[in-house]
């Protein structure tokens, strides 16, 4: 991990601007929901692009089938870290249990079932956590950064 000191809603609006054609080939509006103010904490940028790349891919597949649809990047400050949400108003897990973030897990004809196994592994190494809430119509995968790795 190459950890520098980063600005989040660079790679925020980085990782939007990346995924907007094809979000907008199949018809999804990309929302964004930023603060106000910068937050800079130290990441691995291009890892942590990775990351939020990887949900937001996930998001706008999951709005394909039926066209339409948004999908949200969302960030926010919290006391010791930060938050970062990617939410869709597709189907949701195929089943609550299924292992999403086992490597090769796919439920995708063409899948690789590696993107959230990636997610998974880089949000783990910067010390932070992953879960996902997902019912038919609303999914929001959130990550928690944490502001000052390994303080106390
Ligand atoms: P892949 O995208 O190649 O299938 P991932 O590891 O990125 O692999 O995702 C694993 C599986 O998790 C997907 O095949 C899908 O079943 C499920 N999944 C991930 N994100 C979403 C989402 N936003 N909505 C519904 N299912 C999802
Ligand atoms: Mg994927």
């Amino acid at each position: 991990l190459d950890l520098r000191p980063t600005s989040l809603l660079a790679v925020c609006e980085r990782a939007a601007k990346l995924v907007e054609a094809r979000a907008r080939d199949t018809g999804a509006t990309l929302h964004l929901e930023l603060p106000a103010t910068e937050l800079v904490l130290d990441l691995d940028m291009p890892k942590i692009q990775q990351v939020l790349l990887n949900l937001l891919h996930n998001a706008v597949e999951a709005l394909e089938p039926t066209g339409g649809g948004t999908v949200t990047l969302r960030a926010r400050r919290r006391p010791r870290d930060v938050v970062l949400e990617v939410e869709d108003d597709g189907p949701g897990l195929t089943s609550p249990d299924a292992p999403i973030f086992d490597p090769f897990f796919s439920t995708k004809p063409e899948g690789t079932g590696l993107g959230l196994a990636i997610v998974h592994r880089i949000v783990t190494d910067h010390g932070g956590t992953i879960d996902v809430d997902s019912h038919p119509g609303r999914t929001v995968f959130r990550v928690a950064l944490p502001v000052r790795l390994g303080a106390a």
